[in-house]
């Protein structure tokens, strides 16, 4: 039950081969058998699940399914649900029970899908790794003392174990793509603004998008249909026409030009990662596609102009956390300024209050200018360049990480180093476009590498389009863990 996918699982909830509280039941079980070894799931409420299995198949009964009527997932605890406690991978959130849904969760609960829990994650999605959380690591579940990526780890370890069929995440600078790269699932980043923010915690508020994490494109297409839409209660929510991101699936490749930026392919990628990549365009090329050679030249100052902005979006956005209203509050404190200052250094971890000390400096009068305001027109820059490749070519390929899978704590003390984990996917949240990331193949130590497809604004549904193609060719995104395929 656990292999079937979203499409052929909705077919078999509407032939009644299963219902969906036969389903729930089944991800639940598997969830209890398999969960401790991960960590990625971190709250359950299990009658809820199986109440909100009953409407589905309710539903179902009376001939009112929707499109995921019935469909179990997880959502990444950085999204408001109601009543469910939202901890964001922080102390400072530990007893948080959401009193209202994120946009984001409202549009797939109205599309019918059952939530199973919520997901690990870096704290406030500061990381790379899932090692953060407030809630310890997930491991990764093709190797349990590897990580699975960050920060939606939990969410791409779930999915990759098949504890859930989907489920959610945002990436603020790679944190959907470079997670499911690491794990072997598929994740999608959308065009800045085609999910709204709305009861998505913030972290870095210029960059930060909602998306889905499943095993294959087709299903990432049905997971979207349910996300994306115009959200008034999100400024930066975009105004546009509903799109159905399966409408190109089928679509044949014959003639897409796929643009390879010579700085992704450069001696920072592991060698098993490069002949994977390369292996995937050969197999674009036997589906009819050509390839070009194009450059991103300020690529390389993605990591230090987003070091810059997200951390001064990020000091901003968590000014909030100060034990007055709601989240973690000191016990002990002599007056209001002590109050603040204990609950803040006592709810936030290390990375959270580096980010915080960073976002502070770069926006405190005198450095302003030489920093934040110079960051700004970098970031123009890099959009300049995406625009300039777009010229050339309909689709951007590479890899999605220079590494596979990297060692428990091996990255935690240089944060610069686990920074350069995301040097492939930030310029694409700079930039605000949509992008991809898909498996294409194992290292020699059985880890899975991920392909990133960058694509020009709102060309989600042709990346799925070459995404789905691919996977119709392939079966690198059929594979399950050995632990976890039982
Ligand atoms: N790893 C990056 C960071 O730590 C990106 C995180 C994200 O996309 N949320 O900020």
């Amino acid at each position: 039950m656990f292999q079937l996918g979203i499409a052929e699982t909705a077919r078999q909830l509407a032939a009644r081969a299963f219902s969906a509280v036969e389903l729930t039941q089944h991800f639940l079980d598997r969830i209890r058998r398999h969960n401790a070894r991960l960590n990625a799931i971190i709250t359950l409420d299990e009658a809820r699940s199986l109440a909100a299995a009953r409407t589905a198949d309710e539903h179902i009964a009376r001939g009112k399914a929707g499109s995921l009527t019935g469909i179990p997932i997880l959502h990444k605890d950085i999204f408001c649900a109601n009543g469910w406690r939202t901890a964001c991978g922080s102390r400072m959130l530990e007893n948080f029970v959401a009193p209202y849904d994120a946009h984001v969760v409202s549009r797939l609960e109205a599309a019918g899908t059952v939530i199973l829990g919520k997901t690990n994650m870096d704290e406030f999605a500061m990381g790379s790794s899932n090692e953060t959380s407030w809630f310890g690591p997930v491991r990764n579940p093709w190797r349990t003392s590897a990580v699975p990526g960050g920060s939606s780890g939990g969410s791409a370890a779930a999915v990759a174990a098949r504890l859930a069929l989907a489920a959610t995440g945002t990436d603020t600078g790679g944190s959907i793509r470079q997670p499911a790269a690491l794990s072997g699932v598929c994740g999608l980043k959308p065009t800045y603004g085609v999910a709204s923010r709305y009861g998505m915690i913030a972290f870095a508020s210029s960059l930060d998008q909602a998306g889905p994490i499943a095993t294959s494109a087709q299903d990432l297409a049905l997971m979207l249909n349910a996300m994306a839409g115009f959200d008034a209660r999100d400024s930066t929510s975009l105004e546009r026409a509903a799109e159905d991101y399966a409408r190109d699936l089928e679509r044949p490749l014959r003639g897409l030009r796929i643009g390879l930026p010579k700085e992704f392919f450069s001696d920072a990628v592991q060698p098993e990662v490069a002949a994977a990549v390369e292996a995937a365009i050969g197999e674009y090329r036997r589906l009819g596609a050509t390839s070009v050679e194009v450059s991103l030249p300020n690529m390389h100052l993605s990591i230090p102009v987003y070091y810059v902005l997200a951390p001064a979006e990020a000091s901003s956005n968590l000014a909030r956390y100060d034990g007055v209203r709601y989240g973690y509050r000191a016990d002990a404190f002599d007056d209001l300024v002590d109050m603040y200052e204990r609950t803040r250094a006592e709810g936030f971890g290390a990375e959270v209050k580096r980010r915080i000390m960073i976002g502070t400096y770069v926006l405190s009068h005198g450095y302003y200018d030489a920093y934040y305001l110079k960051a700004q027109k970098i970031r123009r820059l890099i959009a300049t360049d995406f625009a300039r490749a777009f010229e050339q070519c309909d689709v951007i390929m590479g890899p999605t990480s220079p590494t596979t899978a990297f060692e428990l704590g091996s990255r935690t003390s240089d944060p610069v180093q686990m920074y350069l984990s995301d040097i492939y996917t930030i310029a694409v949240n700079l930039a605000g476009l949509p992008g991809l990331s898909i498996p294409a193949g194992f290292d020699a130590a059985g880890l899975p590498v991920g392909l990133q497809s960058i694509g020009n604004y709102f060309a989600e549904a042709r990346l799925l389009n070459v995404a789905h193609q691919y996977q119709r060719a392939t079966d690198w995104h059929r594979r399950v863990p050995a632990d976890f395929a039982g």
